[in-house]
Parts: C-alpha cells; sequence; structure tokens
C-alpha cells in the first residue's frame, strides 16, 4: 500500500472543520498526513484537530476566510511555518443561497461565488510556489452533482460548482509541468450541516434523493475518506483534470 501512503505529507483542507472536509481531513491523517484545518469558526476547528490528533498526526488550524486573499496567504505562510510544507490542497469551503435566480441579489451571487469558486483559484495560486518549489503536489476541488445538473434554486451555486471543474482543467494543464496533480470530487447528496437545511427548505428532498440514488442512501462523510486519499497520493499521478462523482450513482440514473 505504499501508494497510498502519505507519511510525511502536509495536508491544507479549507472547511476541513465539519461534514465533507473533516471526512477527507479523517482520510488524509489515517493515511499518515499532517492536517492544516482551515476554517471561520474557530469551535469547530478546535474540535477537528482534536479528532485528527487523535489519529496520530500533527494537525493545526489556522482562522482564515477563504475570500479574502491576505488571509489565505497569512494561513499559507504559517502552515509553511509550523508544518514545513504544503503538498496537498483541499479546496472545500462552500456555502449556498436557495433562491431563484429573479430572487438572488448580486451580493449574494458574489458571496456564494467568492466561497465556492473564487478561493479555490486564491488557494491554489497561494500554494503552488510551496508546491512547485517541493518537486510537486496534488489538489483537490469539490464540485457537487451542480456542476452536471441544474436547479431552480441554486443559480449561483451551480454556476460556481460548474465553474470549479472548467478551472480544475484549466490548472491541470498549466501545472502538469510542474507534477501538481489536479482534480475534481462531485458529491452527491451527503448528510452534512449544508443539507440538514436544504431538507427542511426544499419540500420533499429527502424522499426525492433516496428514491434517485442507486446507492438507496445519502451519503456520510466517512464516504469521502478513500477518493481524498487516493487523489492525493503517489496512487493518482497519472490522474489529473478529472471530475470524479461520489454519489452513490445519483448521476447515472435514468
Ligand atoms: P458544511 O457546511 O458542513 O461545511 C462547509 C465548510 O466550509 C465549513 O466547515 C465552513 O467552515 C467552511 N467555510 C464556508 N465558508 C468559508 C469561508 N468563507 N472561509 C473559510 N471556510 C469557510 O458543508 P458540506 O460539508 O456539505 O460542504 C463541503 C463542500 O462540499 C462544499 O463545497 C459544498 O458545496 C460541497 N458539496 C456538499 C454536498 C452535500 O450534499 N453536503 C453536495 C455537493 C457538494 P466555517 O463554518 O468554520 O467557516
Amino acid at each position: 500500500m505504499k501508494s497510498f501512503d502519505l507519511k510525511g505529507k502536509v495536508a491544507v483542507v479549507t472547511g476541513g472543520n465539519g461534514g465533507i472536509g473533516l471526512g477527507m481531513a479523517q482520510g488524509l491523517a489515517d493515511a499518515g498526513a499532517e492536517i492544516a484545518v482551515v476554517g471561520r469558526n474557530e469551535d469547530k476547528s478546535k474540535a477537528a484537530v482534536a479528532d485528527l490528533a487523535a489519529r496520530g498526526v500533527r494537525a493545526i488550524s489556522v482562522a482564515a476566510d477563504v475570500t479574502d486573499k491576505e488571509a489565505v496567504g497569512r494561513m499559507v505562510e504559517r502552515v509553511g511555518r509550523e508544518l514545513g510544507r504544503i503538498d496537498i490542497l483541499v479546496n472545500n469551503a462552500g456555502i449556498n443561497i436557495r433562491k431563484p435566480p429573479h430572487a438572488l441579489e448580486l451580493e449574494e451571487w458574489y458571496s456564494v461565488i467568492d466561497t465556492n469558486l473564487t478561493s479555490a483559484f486564491v488557494c491554489s495560486k497561494a500554494v503552488h510556489p510551496a508546491m512547485k518549489a517541493a518537486g510537486g503536489g496534488k489538489i483537490i476541488n469539490i464540485g457537487s452533482m451542480m456542476s452536471i445538473f441544474g436547479a431552480s434554486f441554486a443559480p449561483a451555486y451551480a454556476a460556481s460548482k460548474g465553474g470549479i471543474v472548467q478551472f480544475t482543467r484549466a490548472c491541470a494543464c498549466a501545472w502538469a509541468a510542474d507534477n501538481i496533480q489536479i482534480n475534481a470530487i462531485l458529491p452527491g447528496w451527503i448528510d452534512t450541516d449544508l443539507t440538514k437545511r436544504a431538507r427542511v427548505e426544499i419540500g420533499g428532498l429527502h424522499e426525492r434523493v433516496l428514491a434517485r440514488t442507486p446507492a438507496a442512501r445519502w451519503g456520510a462523510i466517512d464516504d469521502f475518506a478513500g477518493i481524498a486519499v487516493f487523489l492525493a497520493s503517489p496512487a493518482s499521478d497519472f490522474v489529473t483534470g478529472t471530475a470524479i462523482p461520489v454519489d452513490g450513482g445519483y448521476s447515472i440514473m435514468g
């Protein structure tokens, strides 16, 4: 299993203090990586760091808003100083504002696009020099089923998640020469804080998801540990620019 070994590697996981980000951080930690959890809620981050440290790796929390370029710069500098290097970046932080396009305010549009898409650009650009200097790296971007499908209630979210797939492809082409592989994961419907609210706001969502998902269940955060390790490890060195659904079959259901 040497090709899946992450000992000696350092991973930055944005939004790694809960939900899918924590599921991926747990997988990376179990494979031996040291983790920097990036988020705004320091209580959540503290609990996540305790969970990760209990897995036998060094973990730190860095409070930063990923839409703030200066804060991201300080975060990258601190991770370099405290953990010594950055080999893996997971661009996972994300939000949604559920409204049809005619009801969405411009500020709300920017808030979703900045958090879900622009942050991936800002964070990727910020870690690129360290990865290039180290001779390679891995970037994992988080898309969605709305990278593929439309939804009446998610104009900015769908735009950001479609954009993240194309951003992934562009970076994969640009940074292949630096031995940096960039891939996207497209989660199906996963039980997290984000979707707890969706189940309340969208009538019948819970049943519709179960009916359309061949696996006949909502995803759990643990479902993201394995794919994170694969895309962060030498096992995926010839895999770049892809967008891999982790959705229990939701996207292939006719
Ligand atoms: P959560 O709400 O549980 O997690 C979102 C995370 O993003 C939080 O940890 C939050 O940390 C962080 N975050 C949000 N805004 C910022 C910001 N400006 N700066 C720093 N951190 C931020 O949701 P999920 O785990 O469900 O979502 C994770 C990703 O997966 C998102 O990109 C989402 O779009 C995507 N996704 C989720 C699906 C699902 O069904 N759950 C389906 C498809 C995609 P804090 O509160 O500390 O700021």
